[in-house]
C-alpha cells in the first residue's frame, strides 16, 4: 500500500493535474484524488475533464504500483486534466468503510478478539464482513445493531497515524484482517485508522472524518459460512441503501 493523495487530502475531490502516460482509453495522472480500491473497498468513480471534453472513469487498474484510470470511451488524452471524484459514491464508500470498522471493533471486543477473514463493500449501500467465530450465537451478533448505531450517534472523530511494521505487530488487534493485512508503504510504515475512544486498526481505505457523518445502519443478515466463519451483512438506511 503506497500513500495515496486521498489519504493525505481526503476532502479534496477535484484536482487539476497532468497526464504522464496514456494509451487509448487509459491514462496515468501525475496526481489523482481517486482511491484505487482494494481491501474490499471499490475504486472511486468520477470523471476526467480535458481540452476535448469529459469522460467517465470506468475502473482503476493498478500495475506495478501505478494507477491506470480506465476510461469509459477509447479517447486519447494529453496535457492538463481536471479529475473529479463522484462525491456521493465516495461518501457512501466512506460511510460503509467506517461502519465496518465499528462493527469490527464491537465484534473484537465482545467475542474475545475474533479476527476478520474477509470484507466487501458494495455499490448498493451494503457491505459484508466475515469473522472467524466458531460457535458464536448469531443472536448475539444481531444484537450489535443498536450499539453500532449508538457509536455513529456519538460522532467519534476518526484520525490517522503511520506506525512501523514492527510496532504494528506488537499492538494487539491492530492488524486484524487475517486475509488481507495491508502491506507497508515504501518507507516501511503502516497506516493506522483510529476511531477515537473505540478502535485502532491498520487500513488503507477511505473513511469519514467522524462517525455521525454516517447514516444509521441495519444488520441485514447473518450467514454461517462453514464451521468457523460468520458472514454479517449490513446496509445503510436511506437512499442507496437498505
Ligand atoms: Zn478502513
Amino acid at each position: 500500500m503506497s500513500r495515496y493523495f486521498c489519504h493525505e487530502y481526503p476532502e479534496v475531490l477535484e484536482l487539476e493535474t497532468r497526464v504522464v502516460d496514456a494509451r487509448p482509453g487509459a491514462v496515468l495522472l501525475e496526481r489523482s484524488p481517486f482511491h484505487p480500491g482494494g481491501g474490499g473497498q471499490l475504486a472511486d468513480r468520477g470523471v476526467l475533464r480535458w481540452s476535448d471534453g469529459e469522460v467517465r472513469v470506468a475502473a482503476i487498474e493498478t500495475v506495478d504500483g501505478r494507477h491506470w484510470h480506465l476510461l469509459a470511451d477509447p479517447v486519447e488524452m494529453a496535457g492538463v486534466v481536471e479529475a473529479r471524484v463522484d462525491p456521493d459514491f465516495r461518501s457512501m464508500m466512506a460511510q460503509l468503510h467506517t461502519d465496518t470498522h465499528i462493527l469490527n471493533a464491537l465484534v473484537f471486543q465482545q467475542f474475545q478478539g475474533a479476527l476478520v477473514t474477509g470484507a466487501q463493500l458494495n455499490e448498493d449501500g451494503t457491505a459484508r464482513m466475515d469473522f472467524d467465530l466458531p460457535d458464536a450465537d448469531n443472536d448475539r451478533l444481531r444484537a450489535l445493531e443498536p450499539p453500532i448505531n449508538e457509536v455513529i450517534r456519538q460522532d467519534l472523530p476518526v484520525r490517522y497515524a503511520y506506525v512501523t511494521e514492527a510496532g504494528a505487530l506488537l499492538e494487539r488487534g491492530l492488524v486484524r484482517n487475517r486475509s488481507v493485512a495491508p502491506p507497508p508503504a515504501p518507507d516501511g510504515t503502516i497506516r493506522v485508522v483510529e476511531i477515537v475512544g473505540l478502535d485502532r486498526q491498520a487500513c488503507g481505505g477511505t473513511h469519514l472524518a467522524s462517525t455521525a457523518r454516517s447514516r444509521p445502519l441495519r444488520i441485514l443478515k447473518i450467514d454461517n459460512k462453514g464451521r468457523h466463519n460468520r458472514r454479517v451483512k449490513i446496509g445503510l438506511i436511506g437512499p442507496g441503501g437498505a
